[in-house]
C-alpha cells in the first residue's frame, strides 16, 4: 500500500515505462542499504535507470556503477545538496555531474569539512550532559560516508541512553534540543551553481516539503533545469501544480522515491515515484549541453539559459 500523502505518476508501478527511479540515498550517506545492495534490489524490482544521489557525497557512485554494469543496469551518478534558504532547509540534487570534476569534489570537501566540525561540536555537547559516546564510534558508524546526526542517534542507542533515533533527535540532537547545532550550508542557487560548474543538472527536490514557488522563479536565471515533480510526499495537487511550474519555465519533471533503505521509518519503497526513461533523455541532453557550454568557456549565469 502506498502511505498517505504519496502519490505517483498516473500508471506507475503498472506502466512499464516507469523503470527510472531518479532518487535513492545508499550506506555512503544516510541510507540503510550499501550501493550494491540498492542497484541489485532495483533490478530484481524490474528498474531499468537508478541515481544514487546521496546527501553531500560521491562516495556511492563508483560501487553503484560498477554493480549497475554487472547486473546491467544504468546508474546515473547524482548528489543532493542541503542549502538553507530563510532558515528553511532546501534540497538541490545534481543529476549527471562530472564525478571527477576537481571543483565539485573540493566543495563537497568542504561540505564534509563542516559536517564533521559540527558532529564533534554535538558530541562534546552530550559528554557534557553526561551522555558518554565518543566521536571515534560516530565516524565508525557513519562508515566512511558523510557523517551527521543520524549517526550520533546510533551511537546513544548503542549505548542505550535513548531507545530509539526518534528519542535521540526528540531528547537532545534535534532543532532546538540541548545538544543541537547548526552546520553552514550554501543558499539553493550557490548549489544550483555547483552542479553547474561540475557539468550537472540542477533540480529542486521534493519541493511540496517547503513550498515556494517564488524559489523557482528565483532559481531559473541561475541555472535550474528541473523540479522533483514526483515524490512519496507529493500530493497529486502538488503534482498538478510542479507540472505546470515545469512548463511554465521549460523545466524538466523528475521524480524518485528517496529510498532510505529497507528498514527506514520512511522513504522506504524502491521505485516509488518512478518515471520513464523520457526523463532519463532530457536529463542526459541536458547534461551534454551544459558540458558543452561549460567546455566553450562561458559560465556566466546568463549563458545557462
Ligand atoms: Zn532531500
Ligand atoms: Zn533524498
Amino acid at each position: 500500500m502506498r502511505s498517505r500523502g504519496a502519490f505517483r505518476p498516473p500508471g506507475a508501478g503498472r506502466c512499464f515505462a516507469m523503470q527510472a527511479d531518479l532518487h535513492v540515498h545508499t550506506t555512503a550517506s544516510d541510507g540503510t542499504d550499501s550501493p550494491e545492495e540498492v542497484v541489485a534490489q532495483a533490478v530484481s524490482i524490474g528498474l531499468k535507470t537508478l541515481a544514487v544521489a546521496d546527501h553531500d557525497t560521491l562516495e556511492g557512485i563508483h560501487p553503484a556503477l560498477e554493480e549497475g554494469r554487472r547486473r546491467n543496469l544504468e546508474v546515473i551518478p547524482a548528489v543532493e545538496l542541503a542549502t538553507d534558504y530563510s532558515g528553511r532547509e532546501i534540497h538541490v540534487l545534481g543529476y549527471l555531474v562530472d564525478i571527477e570534476s576537481g571543483s565539485l569534489h573540493s566543495e563537497l570537501a568542504f561540505f564534509r569539512r563542516t559536517r564533521l566540525e559540527r558532529v564533534t561540536r554535538m558530541v562534546h555537547r552530550l559528554n557534557g550532559m553526561g551522555l558518554a559516546i565518543t566521536l571515534q564510534r560516530v565516524l565508525e558508524i557513519a562508515g566512511g560516508g558523510s557523517v551527521g546526526r543520524p549517526h550520533i542517534a546510533r551511537a546513544l542507542v548503542e549505548k542505550g541512553f535513548v531507545e530509539s533515533a526518534e528519542e535521540a533527535f526528540g531528547l537532545y540532537i534535534g532543532e532546538g534540543k540541548p545538544a543541537f547545532e547548526p552546520r553552514f550550508k550554501y543558499t539553493p542557487a550557490q548549489a544550483v551553481a555547483v552542479v553547474r560548474l561540475a557539468g550537472g543538472v540542477a533540480v529542486l527536490a521534493h519541493p511540496g516539503l517547503s513550498p515556494d514557488d517564488g524559489l523557482i522563479q528565483e532559481l531559473v536565471p541561475e541555472g535550474l533545469q528541473g523540479i522533483e515533480v514526483y515524490h512519496p510526499c507529493h500530493t497529486p495537487e502538488m503534482v498538478s501544480h510542479y507540472l505546470k511550474l515545469c512548463r511554465q519555465y521549460g523545466l524538466v519533471a523528475t521524480g524518485g522515491s528517496d529510498y532510505h533503505g529497507k528498514d527506514h521509518s520512511k522513504h522506504n519503497r524502491l521505485g516509488a515515484c518512478a518515471v520513464s526513461r523520457r526523463v532519463v533523455e532530457e536529463i542526459r541532453l541536458l547534461a551534454r549541453e551544459n558540458r558543452e557550454k561549460l567546455k566553450a568557456g562561458r559560465r556566466e549565469p546568463e549563458a545557462w539559459s
